[in-house]
């Protein structure tokens, strides 16, 4: 599958795309996870973003680009991706959408994962991601917690909350969200590829989407 998912901080993108790689191999492409992998490794892209992530701002459009142009090309998007937290900008969706033509991918669909504010703001400051770059599973204190001693059921390293999970940044995120992604909705809209998910329940969101794409 060839998907975007859209969707506020705290909608669900990161945990529906995890399950969607299960129905048909296709990759999750975080643009997020590959940023937070590049602070903590301390590279010239991670010096550069770790500002803007840590107030809930974004990444200059120019970076996020440069990534995904190469990342879209590795061997493992050939079966399929699912683009989640990518692209956040009209410009972002703009020079995607040349790239994809220039690459000769189609896109199958837009998930846009819709989830009211009050669950959000909850979500966001129960969450607790593992803080192995190569694992990044997330939990929620609530609903999914990680072991009982904080450490993440997948590969036993500790969970902890990010650093743009304060009240502050998660404000500033969902302002920026609605402000500069939310517009996104209608662009893809008018090219008739939206399919909008209005489920809180994982397994249905799961199955809204795969059935859609059956289609
Ligand atoms: P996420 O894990 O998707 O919530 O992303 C965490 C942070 O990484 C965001 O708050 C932004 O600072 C940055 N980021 C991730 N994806 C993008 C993007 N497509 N454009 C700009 N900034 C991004």
């Amino acid at each position: 599958m060839k998907v975007i998912l859209l969707g506020a901080p705290g909608a669900g993108k990161g945990t529906v795309a995890k399950l969607l790689t299960d129905y048909d191999g296709s990759v999750q492409i975080s643009t997020g996870d590959i940023l937070r992998v590049a602070v903590k490794a301390g590279t010239p892209v991670g010096k550069q973003a770790k500002a803007y992530m840590d107030a809930g701002g974004l990444v200059p459009d120019s970076i996020i680009m440069q990534i995904m142009e190469a990342r879209l090309q590795e061997p493992d998007c050939a079966k399929g991706f699912i683009l989640d937290g990518f692209p956040r900008t009209i410009p972002q969706s703009e020079e995607l959408k040349a790239l994809l033509g220039k690459l000769a991918i189609k896109l199958d669909m837009v998930a846009n994962l819709v989830v009211p504010r009050e669950v959000i703001l909850d979500r966001l400051t129960t969450r607790r991601t593992c803080s192995n770059s190569s694992c990044q599973e997330i939990y929620n204190v609530k609903t999914n917690p990680p072991n009982a001693d904080g450490t993440c059921k997948k590969c036993g390293k500790p969970t902890i909350q990010r650093d743009d999970e304060t009240e502050e940044a998660i404000l500033n995120r969902l302002e920026v969200y609605t402000e500069k992604t939310a517009p996104l909705i209608d662009f893809y809209r008018k090219e008739g590829m939206v399919k909008d998910v209005t489920s809180l329940d994982l397994k249905e969101i799961v199955e809204d989407i795969t059935k859609a794409l059956e289609k």
